[in-house]
């Protein structure tokens, strides 16, 4: 017999979801007062190499208080249950603590809606391989590369519907053993927790099977890469869908317009948060169907943010279906951080009433550099250090973080670019893979 845990979960800077378990039956008492936790916490790079320039060192005490509503038990997987709860970091005396990921997540949310009357639904699409399952070759996209992993898919899914990850559909991908999993929208806060939800559940259900699961960007140099897909979608004052304007370029509405110009306008400063680590500049490449350039294309899948299909047979709903997707991110950025940044992004378009972009429908890499200027396309920042100056010098970035928090990332982000150096693109790819 062993006793039930419980685990209050945050995720940090560098998309590590961390933890402290107490026993299931004295719920209560957490659910009122939270777990104790570290500030300095936040400071460690993916390598568990601490940035000693962090700004707490040993000093200082949070807590780690579980929100109820998203408890998530599931008994069958792993040898105990999986019983867990997303949780905000706070001060010892419960004021929230300014630099948590998940509370900065909710400002962005509350100021869209304050300030516009808008609200956002929101879902992260993944990409992932499973590794070491000892299958046959199979060709991409085929039912043999799913029927090989059985029962893998009809588990996962099963597990997400328990876990109320509203499951849409499991794929296998283009890459050798990759598979793609998608989610029902929902409203940011429950995407983003979503989006680590999943990631947990696959990487336990293939541990179970002696297999495992990365996310990571690049698992290896000359591999597929695995991409992280944020879609989103905007509602009115109402509820009702605010994004389609069938009378407008790429039927895009004016304030999804003005939306998507903020997110394209800041999408070289915004890739420090979406696109964090020195390995996600492997996948970020022209002709790679990631995210190369900063534009707006409809049905582009080269453009960093693409207006999606609408598929209107079956009596398929337009103006619901809507939605833009985010290329740039992968399974290396804080999914709270990553939304909350493209929430701002695109809140400053609404509020400076920007201009649309033009739609580039092919992919930019075959434009002349005067064609691109000409489009005010640009190419997108090639490595981590350049991002982070793209932030740096982008004053809506920085301004909704707290500079504690800007301070932190860049100790962090130096420190595992200082780690990674060491690494040519196989060893990178390889250490990635084991973290993510
Ligand atoms: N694997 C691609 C990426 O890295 C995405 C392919 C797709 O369009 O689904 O983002
Ligand atoms: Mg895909």
């Amino acid at each position: 017999m062993s006793m039930e845990l419980a685990t209050c979960l945050t995720t940090d800077l560098v998309a590590i979801t961390r933890g402290r378990s107490f026993p299931a039956d004295a719920l209560d008492g957490y659910l009122r007062r939270g777990t104790g936790w570290v500030p300095a916490n936040m400071a460690l790079t993916p390598f568990d190499v601490i940035a000693e320039d962090n700004p707490w060192g040993s000093a200082g005490d949070l807590r780690l208080l579980p929100e109820e509503a998203t408890r998530i038990r599931l008994p069958q997987l792993g040898r105990t249950p999986l019983h867990i709860y997303f949780s905000d970091i706070t001060e010892l005396d419960g004021t929230p603590w300014e630099c948590c990921p998940r509370t900065l997540l909710k400002r962005a949310i509350a100021r869209l809606k304050a300030e516009t009357g808008l609200t956002l639904l929101a879902s992260f699409e993944h990409e992932f391989q499973v590794l070491g399952g000892g299958w046959p070759a199979a060709p991409a996209f085929s039912l043999a590369a799913m029927r090989r992993a059985d029962p893998f898919g009809p588990e996962l899914l099963e597990l997400m519907e328990q876990a109320g990850l509203e499951p849409e559909m499991f794929l296998p991908e283009y890459g050798a053993d990759q598979f793609e999993v998608t989610m029902r929208p929902a409203d940011p806060l429950t995407a983003a927790d979503r989006s680590v939800a999943l990631r947990l559940l696959v990487k336990e259900l293939a541990a179970q099977k002696g297999w495992r699961a990365s996310f990571a960007p690049k698992t290896a140099p000359d591999a597929v890469g695995n991409g992280v897909h944020i879609h989103l979608s905007l509602r009115d004052e109402d509820g009702r869908p605010a994004m389609r304007d069938e009378s407008r370029p790429g039927a895009l509405s004016e304030r999804a317009g003005q939306f998507c110009a903020g997110i394209v306008r800041h999408m070289p400063g915004l890739l420090a948060l979406t696109a964090p680590s020195p390995v996600s500049y492997l996948r970020l490449q022209p002709h790679h169907w990631s995210a190369a350039y900063a534009c707006l294309g409809e049905r582009n899948r080269e453009a960093g943010l693409r207006i999606c299909p609408i598929a209107t047979l079956g009596g398929g709903d337009a103006a619901k279906q809507m939605n833009v997707e985010y290329r740039a991110t992968d399974a290396t950025a804080n999914a709270y951080l990553a939304l909350a940044a493209l929430i701002n992004a695109g809140l400053a378009g609404l509020r400076e009433g920007l201009v649309q972009p033009p739609l580039v429908n092919t992919d930019p890499s075959e434009f002349s550099p005067a064609e691109l200027e000409a489009l005010g396309v640009r190419r997108l920042p090639e490595n981590l250090s350049a991002a982070l100056a793209a932030m740096q010098a982008d004053a809506l970035l920085t301004e909704w973080l707290p500079p504690l928090l800007t301070g932190c990332l860049l100790s962090v982000k130096r420190k595992e670019m200082q780690l990674a150096g060491e690494l040519d693109a196989a060893r990178l790819c390889e250490r990635y893979k084991a973290i993510y």
